[in-house]
């Protein structure tokens, strides 16, 4: 019971509040995660709850892992067994137990976003469309953004050519998701919410099973997440979320951070915490986190205050270009680690965009300190990681056409285009999805011999047969063991080695997946693969080592840090120019720099190079108009005289306003126009929303946006 004493009043209140909707709404800093872990703790250690039915959804799974071990702590063993994972993973957990009510099988695999876009490139082939007109990518984002708003084909009502066009490719799509045996990232919840409307067992099911209902930054959950809680939560309503408004980040994966006010809306009954004390950061700290934020506050700005005191002013430096800049960061972090003040792991580097840590990477490289990147594609991008994971994905599921395409020339094995047209096409006479086929004929050769000419016979017959022992073996052993089966099969080591350093890097890669792969004896190769395929960004941070950490700002929600550097700090950064004509990216940006200067426990570096390199060419900077909000007192730097004067003279800047009252409609589904940068696009939707013409358009260039139609300064064509 001692964890708490720990808590303060509004703290405790929301732990030990009575069963029933909770919604705490608080500050970053001010201990929601910390209540909601400890509320876990309380339900199962005070009111006897038995874990098996908690559910507990973390915007990670490196957030979740924390989560467990610090309600073990509390608890010890007694603790073991609550669900505790992102809503992507707990879904697919579902889905796996719930497959025979569904569509696809219970050993499907999870499509990343290549899978994705080389689906829906090859469903525009295959519907004869001409890739100049539809861009695959935008495309692929328009499905996307459907199924985020909870739409499957089927449930789409197009309104116009264009939507019927997109509503027949994502169809095509979907159907080739389903032949393959696979699920998107959008499918774990959609099908999920599925489940639950459809099939009144399951519901009945998993309500009595999770009786209790928590959820972690519930700013940044999407419609059709906020269904799941309301499905899964509505019949008892016992259901405890936290959040921050001001800290909703992911708008543009389709998070909705009104869904705050949705769940007030449709529990009035909820108890509402406000918790009002920060334990992380300094005043000072606090005070630029508020002025940042406060051209989006309303008449009462939310106050953030601490006991911690003032503490030091914020560093604000301006350096010559973004190579000076590096080696600023990392000249301070080594003064400060040799001054004996700070440990190499109380560093945080945050930037707005994953391109700007290369100068960084080079100025850390060449001061010989070790650092830790923070990033999914680092690893999981790489073209031998990918290899050696659609060899076990395909292992698993045969008919996971993607990992087949990608994985039967790798290494070549006299298997050509013509072959593979041909293996489609009696696989698909047959119903069957290529790699099922290939299962058949390994199974009775003879069958098949007809079907294809001699010599594709030939290459295929090798191939199926040791798709088979795979698919055999994936049944029993251990992943580790399957890997090195397979990579010993095709000899992949000698195909992906040369004598260079790359090719020994490659290796080192391959050894590293091995290493993790080797972790899931127990769970096996489905719960592997399921965690390579929703691994986050912030799921690659390790924790066990001392050094500095470079992190984009997403990807460093919810965490805190002693010191924390933000770099590049100029316009078109962050803002990023995509923001600068619509209001509600710029408030986006506002709140995503709102979020990093709220990661600081005790100090913060704001810096911003005046000159940067981009594609090869120097430009001159402004510096981001962040900066200048942030009231002089609080800061100290180089830049502050400068920036005194320069503030008196500055001529206002332009910022997008929301848009005056009585706007008329200027654009219908349909219409074809031109922005000033993106070029020519199409209206595929229209509304009036707050007293604006908000479109959603796909570009050929830069795939689906929504736009304030004035403000883009669109033009019909
Ligand atoms: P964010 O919005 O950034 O996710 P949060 O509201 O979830 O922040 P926590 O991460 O839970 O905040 O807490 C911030 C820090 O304050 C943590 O280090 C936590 O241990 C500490 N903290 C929270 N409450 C207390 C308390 N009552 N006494 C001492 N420390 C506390
Ligand atoms: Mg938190």
């Amino acid at each position: 019971m001692d964890y708490l004493e720990t808590l303060n009043p509004s703290q405790r209140a929301a732990v030990t509040a009575p069963f029933g909707p909770v919604l705490v709404l608080a500050g970053p800093g001010s201990g929601k995660t910390r209540v909601l872990t400890y509320r876990i703790a309380y339900l199962i250690g005070v009111l006897g709850m038995r874990p098996f039915h908690i559910m507990a959804v973390t915007f990670t799974n490196k957030a979740a892992r924390e989560m467990e071990s610090r309600i073990a702590a509390v608890l010890g063993n007694q603790a073991r067994g609550v669900t505790v994972g992102t809503f992507h993973a707990v879904c697919a957990r579902i889905l796996r137990r719930e497959a025979e009510h569904l569509p696809f099988d219970a050993n499907f695999a999870i499509a990343d976003t290549d899978d994705q876009r080389r689906l829906v490139k090859s469903v525009l082939q295959e519907l004869n469309l001409d890739p100049k007109r539809h861009s695959p990518n935008a495309m692929h984002a328009a499905i996307s953004r459907l199924k985020n708003e909870g739409y499957f084909p089927e449930d789409f009502e197009p309104t116009s050519v264009g939507e019927e066009r997109v509503r027949q490719i994502f169809d095509a799509y979907q159907k080739r998701l389903l032949a393959s045996n696979l699920l998107d990232f959008d499918d774990l919840l959609l099908w999920t919410r599925y489940l639950l409307l459809h099939v009144p067992a399951a519901r009945e099911r998993y309500a009595r099973r999770f009786q209790h209902l928590l959820v972690d930054e519930f700013q940044d959950t999407n419609m059709v997440q906020y269904d799941l809680v309301r499905l899964l939560g509505g019949h008892h309503r016992n259901i405890f979320v936290v959040g921050d408004a001001d800290q909703s980040i992911y708008r543009w994966r389709g998070a909705d951070y009104r869904n705050v006010s949705r769940f007030e809306k449709d529990f009035p009954d909820a108890q509402v915490v406000m918790l009002e004390q920060n334990y992380r950061s300094t005043q000072t700290i606090l005070d630029a986190a508020m002025a940042v934020l406060a051209p989006l506050q309303g008449k009462h700005p939310k106050r953030l205050y601490t006991d911690r005191g003032r503490g030091e002013k914020i560093v604000v430096q301006r350096t010559y270009d973004d190579r000076q800049e590096a080696r600023y960061v990392v000249e301070t972090i080594a003064t400060m680690i040799a001054g004996g003040q700070a440990r190499p792991g109380d560093f945080a580097i945050m930037y707005r965009i994953n391109a700007q840590s290369r100068v960084l990477e080079e100025a850390f490289l060449r001061a010989g300190l070790p650092y830790r990147l923070v990033g999914a594609q680092r690893f999981y991008g790489r073209r031998e990681v990918k290899d050696v994971i659609a060899y076990l994905r395909l292992a698993h599921n045969p008919a996971d056409e993607p990992s087949l395409m990608r994985v039967v020339g790798v290494p070549p094995r006299g298997i050509g285009t013509k072959t593979l047209a041909t293996l489609r096409t009696v696989a698909q006479r047959a119903g069957l999805a290529p790699g099922t086929l290939l299962l058949h004929m390994a199974a009775a050769p003879a069958d098949y011999q007809s079907a294809f000419g001699a010599r594709a016979f030939k290459a295929l017959l090798p191939f199926a047969q040791q798709l088979a022992q795979w698919y055999e073996a994936s049944l029993s052993t251990p992943p580790v063991a399957l890997m090195d089966m397979i990579l010993q099969a095709v000899g992949y080591k000698a195909y992906i080695t040369d004598d260079t350093e790359e090719g020994e890097d490659r290796w080192n890669n391959v050894e590293e997946l091995r290493r993790l792969a080797a972790r899931y004896e127990d769970e096996g190769l489905g719960a592997f693969l399921e965690e390579v395929a929703l691994v986050s960004d912030q799921d690659t941070l390790k924790d066990d080592e001392d050094s500095p950490i470079l992190l984009t700002l997403h990807a460093a929600k919810g965490l805190e840090f002693r010191y924390v550097f933000i770099v590049g700090l100029v316009e078109g950064v962050l803002p990023h120019s995509r923001s600068w004509e619509d209001h509600e990216e710029m408030a986006e940006e506002r709140r995503l720099f709102y979020v990093g200067i709220t990661r600081a426990k005790d100090r913060l570096f704001l810096t911003y190079p005046e000159e940067r390199t981009w594609y090869g060419y120097s430009e001159p900077t402004e510096p981001s108009r962040f900066l200048d909000e942030i009231p002089h007192e609080l800061l100290t730097g180089n830049d502050l005289e400068r920036r005194k004067e320069a503030v008196a003279w500055a001529p206002a800047r332009w910022e997008p306003e929301p848009a005056a009252e009585k706007v008329v409609q200027r654009f219908k589904a349909g219409d074809r126009i031109r922005h000033p940068r993106w070029g020519e696009g199409m209206i595929i939707g229209s509304r009036i929303r707050d007293g604006a013409e908000v479109v959603d358009v796909v570009f050929e260039s830069v795939g689906l946006k929504r736009l304030d139609a004035a403000l883009a300064r669109l033009e019909k064509v």
